[in-house]
């Protein structure tokens, strides 16, 4: 199978900017422009709601949004499905003034506008940029999406002092860092660099770690587009030994809590043959109707020598 095969094989995703339009008022606008609601690959005007996600709809591959006015007034987000996983995993507080999340590794802005929007656009999302020319297009996509909450911030999370009184509050981190970007359904034949593999899951584990020290934080979800085991299980399976994780008692969410109607799950051989595989998830380009994906969940267990009697 060529990368165009793959690519031919996933649906256009839309996903709805609910911070502008509802899901109804989608598929009403769709509807009146002769799209029928019979699944995506019914015809080139077939679309269907996204099992999965809600507010995703899921077009013919053919078709491009670019001049379409729904895209262009920020009513819908151009964002594969699997990239939608994170945000909807991480499930930020919805409509609390008092809510404070961090997304750690923002531009170009897909996941903060769709955390935002998880938010119903209330509280604090603070969204941490180091690249100066991709904090611009996160500026832009922050603007055009009509994100209230966001704080976006041209710094290294790395740099970011965890007792800050403004980011000590952050109880959900979505950390989506730098990577291979393997994973994507286009990517024809990948030369396997070891060196270039280790050296991203060093600063991803790095950067996983650093989320652990927020005092706050109860939820942490780390994604990768990359189809390598070194960028996904491996650093996973290291964070959960680290210091950093046993100190403040992390541990991976449940499969209950992280899509678990999701089939393809974290693989096994590489999680050590334990359970803990089945509380990831995967998504292998052009199989499953997205491109790959990668995504983990870290949540905070209560130490119960410290609650009340
Ligand atoms: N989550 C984004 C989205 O869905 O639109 C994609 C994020 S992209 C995979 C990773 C981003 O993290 C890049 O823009 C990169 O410049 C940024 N980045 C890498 N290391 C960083 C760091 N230490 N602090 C802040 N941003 C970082």
């Amino acid at each position: 199978q060529t990368g165009d095969d793959r690519a031919a094989k996933i649906p256009r995703y839309v996903r709805v900017n609910t911070s502008l339009w509802s899901t109804e008022e989608a598929v009403q606008f769709y509807t009146k422009r002769g799209f029928q609601l019979q699944g995506a690959f019914a015809s080139s005007k077939g679309f269907a709601i996204d099992e999965h996600i809600p507010d995703l709809l899921a077009f013919n591959p053919a078709l491009h949004f670019r001049d379409d006015p729904s895209y262009k007034s920020g009513k819908i987000i151009l964002q594969d499905k699997a990239s939608c996983f994170s945000a909807f995993v991480l499930s930020p507080p919805r409509g609390d003034p008092k809510a404070v999340v961090i997304d750690a590794t923002a531009a170009p802005g897909n996941k903060t506008s769709h955390l935002s929007a998880l938010m119903g656009n209330e509280g604090k999302l603070y969204a941490f940029e180091r690249d100066k020319r991709r904090f611009s297009t996160l500026k832009m996509m922050l603007s055009k999406a009509a994100c209230r909450n966001v704080e976006a911030v041209n710094a290294d999370f790395l740099t970011i002092d965890p007792s800050h009184p403004k980011y000590s509050l952050a109880t959900h981190i979505l950390l989506d860092p730098s990577c291979s970007g393997s994973a994507h359904a286009s990517v024809e034949i990948e030369v396997v660099e070891e060196d270039r593999l280790n050296k991203l899951a060093a600063f991803q584990l790095m950067m996983i770690k650093h989320a652990m020290k927020f005092p706050s934080v109860q939820k942490i979800v780390y994604s990768t587009c990359s189809v390598h085991a070194t960028e996904n299980e491996h650093v996973v399976r290291s964070a959960l030994q680290s210091d950093e994780a046993k100190s403040r008692c992390f541990k991976l969410a449940p499969r209950g809590d992280v899509l678990p109607t999701w089939s393809r799950r974290g693989q096994v051989e590489e999680m050590m043959g334990t359970g803990d595989a089945d509380s990831l998830v995967r998504c292998v380009p052009g199989d499953d109707d997205t491109n790959g994906f990668f995504v983990s969940c870290f949540i905070r267990e209560h130490d119960s020598t410290l609650s009340p009697e």
